[in-house]
């Protein structure tokens, strides 16, 4: 496989999604004087190269939360924002190790350390809440979504009524761990996002299909509400090497057996 494999599909005048060989999307936004990277893909191969090749305008780099698959790359640049929130998962998950254990189990691929780059902890600087990034003739808001991790971020784009959701809200919302909110905290927090949407009306993720209609964010809601009812499918499944609960029926594909959008992974202790 080779590692150093991306590609850029160009989504408006401004916005470009970049996917790395492991199949991770980050997206790169530019305006007339500025350019954003909005996470950096899982480490593998350079990433930086590949951005340059893009644009060379001057570059601002954030990540949208402390997974090794949004952070992976950000050794690669001299400076990454992230809310510091997440700092005790960036801590963990910004080892190579750590990432060539993971993606070799998940993506069934042998995978070695040094097939990732390096992430030093001094590339990290806090993101300000409320952050808005003016590239010029396009603007880049950067909304706090603390649930699926307590610092996660979702780029707005309003010039093109775009909404970067990514983990925040997908076909596997992942509420389970230590550092996650509760099924109830999340969803007071998805409905926030909800009352948005007179501002955009294209929501993109950083995995999957990468696209999603507006319906997923109705049928993640539903989800939590059947959760929070005890109405929900409430099944047993394993999903990237840990067993949690899931809210809807899914197939081996990890994907919802009736065909929709928008699913609700959570633990016990996660529910309230
Ligand atoms: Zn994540």
């Amino acid at each position: 496989m080779d590692l150093n494999r991306f590609t850029a599909e160009k989504l408006s005048d401004h916005l470009y999604r970049i996917v790395d060989a492991l199949e991770v999307a980050c997206y790169l936004v530019t305006g007339r004087e500025r350019a954003c990277l909005l996470d950096t893909c899982t480490g593998a191969g350079d990433l930086r190269r590949f951005v340059q090749e893009l644009t060379g305008l001057p570059l601002t780099v954030v990540v949208s939360h402390g997974h090794m698959d949004h952070l992976g790359g950000a050794g690669r640049f001299e400076k990454v924002f992230m809310k510091k929130a997440d700092m005790p998962i960036f801590q963990v998950h910004r080892s190579c190790a750590f990432r060539a254990e993971f993606f070799s189990g998940h993506l069934n691929l042998s995978l070695s350390p040094s097939d990732f780059a390096p992430v030093p902890e001094e590339v990290f600087e806090d993101l300000p809440e409320d952050t808005v990034l003016d590239l010029g003739g396009v603007t880049v808001e950067l909304l706090s979504f603390p649930g699926h991790t307590p610092g996660m971020v979702c780029p707005l784009i309003p010039e093109d009524r775009i909404l970067i959701i990514g983990d925040a809200c997908d076909d596997n919302v992942l509420l389970f761990d230590q550092y996650s909110s509760t099924v109830s905290e999340y969803r007071d927090n998805l409905k926030k996002m909800k009352d948005m949407s007179g501002r955009y009306d294209r929501i993109l993720g950083n995995h999957g299909s990468y696209a999603f209609t507006m319906e997923l964010i109705d049928n993640v809601l539903e989800s939590c509400d059947r959760i929070l009812a005890r109405k929900d499918a409430h099944l047993w499944v394993h999903i990237i090497g840990e067993w949690m609960y899931s809210a809807n029926a899914i197939g081996e594909d990890e994907l919802r057996l009736d065909g929709k959008p928008g699913n609700v992974l959570y633990s016990e202790e996660k529910v309230r």
